[in-house]
């Protein structure tokens, strides 16, 4: 009688189990999930390239700034280079004029790779747009698929919680504690009837010690597995 409740509530919850392992394997499940982490990627992915995109446009608009006015410069000095009598200040004047020219030249040469930059970006966002639009269109396809199901699964687990909570009541608080751990830790099947005749775990093969099987005498009876820490009991 110890254990009819709690056993009433490991058998309840294993139905659980079954209920959402068979919704991870449902194939909508499996795309829509599948889909929807691609298109989070892809997402991220957008903002990086528009991130790059920004920088790029804050330089390019620098070099376009310095370059008018190294163009400005240039043709101010030209503008007075007419004028020019002594071939000394020419000479020195014409020293200014390469100077800048030079600037002008290597500043055009870092624009030009920023512009190749550019159309990288551009390229690598058109690919990555059309990758989301596609997946937004298979998402939103699935969706109402989606949808359906999980709804049919939350109903069923709605239902299964509420048989749960009603078993509950009526165990032991020791013993609930007991089986949430052990199920947290993938020890499903937590309550296991002990055989004195098999002397071991009935949960993991493991045969028991003199300890243990000391614990184990009458009805009622119970202890952990000191390799599994699954519960063993002897029926009442
Ligand atoms: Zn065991």
């Amino acid at each position: 009688m110890k254990f009819d409740k709690i056993l009433e509530y490991q058998k309840v919850d294993m139905e659980m189990t079954a209920i959402e392992q068979s919704f991870f394997k449902n194939d909508v499940y499996k795309t829509f999930t599948n889909n929807q982490n691609k298109l989070k990627a892809a997402a991220a992915k957008m903002e990086k390239i528009t991130q790059e995109a920004w920088e790029l446009s804050q330089s390019a608009s620098k070099y376009k700034e310095k370059t008018e006015n190294i163009s400005k410069q240039l043709d101010e000095l030209l503008s007075v280079v007419d004028e020019i009598e002594d071939l000394a200040e020419a000479e020195h004047y014409i020293k200014l004029i390469n100077t800048l020219s030079d600037s002008l030249a290597a500043l055009e040469k870092d624009a030009e790779k920023d512009k190749a930059q550019g159309a990288k970006i551009n390229a690598e966002w058109n690919e990555i747009l059309k990758i989301g639009q596609d997946l937004t269109k298979t998402v939103k396809q699935i969706k109402p698929e989606y949808d359906k199901i999980y709804e049919e699964v939350r109903k069923q687990r709605e239902e299964v919680e509420a048989r749960l909570k009603a078993i509950a009541k009526d165990v032991e608080n020791e013993f609930i504690e007991k089986y949430i751990a052990l199920k947290k830790d993938r020890k499903t099947r937590a309550f296991v009837k002990f055989d004195p005749e098999v002397r071991m775990c009935c949960g993991c093969n493991m045969e028991l010690s003199g300890d243990t099987l000391a614990k184990l005498k009458k009805q009622g009876d119970w202890t952990e597995c000191p390799n599994c820490g699954r519960i063993l009991f002897i029926e009442d």
